[in-house]
């Protein structure tokens, strides 16, 4: 992968980043909202706390998409990025244009997700 390349991918992770980083201070501002919003009315509270766990799960999407984009940031730095992690194949432009934070080709992702569940 050349330097141009690099960068094109280094700013698509940067404005994804960003992105994240806003989704999540909201969803978290949100559930400080709710919070204050059970103790104002306990009549209210498992409708909140359903809320709160569904932002929470949220967030939790959110925070290791976050990891990833910062893992491909440090992949660019060190020449390294494009590059599957588990078989060190090169990953398919298409895919990295689609899911640029991506640590695997997509057959080490499947072979992942089988894994997973
Ligand atoms: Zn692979």
């Amino acid at each position: 992968m050349n330097k141009a390349e690099r960068e094109k991918y280094k700013k698509k992770l940067m404005v994804k980043k960003d992105e994240i980083t806003a989704i999540l201070s909201e969803a978290y501002s949100e559930s400080k909202e709710i919070e204050t919003g059970i103790a104002q009315d306990l009549a209210d509270k498992a409708e909140s706390s359903y809320t709160k766990e569904f932002l929470l799960s949220l967030s939790n999407t959110e925070r290791k998409q976050l990891l990833l984009i910062d893992e491909a940031l440090n992949r660019i730095d060190k020449d390294e990025y494009g590059i599957c992690q588990r078989c060190q194949k090169n990953i398919n432009k298409k895919r990295l244009d689609a899911v640029s934070w991506a640590p695997h080709c997509i057959e080490c992702q499947e072979k992942e997700e089988e894994e997973e569940s």
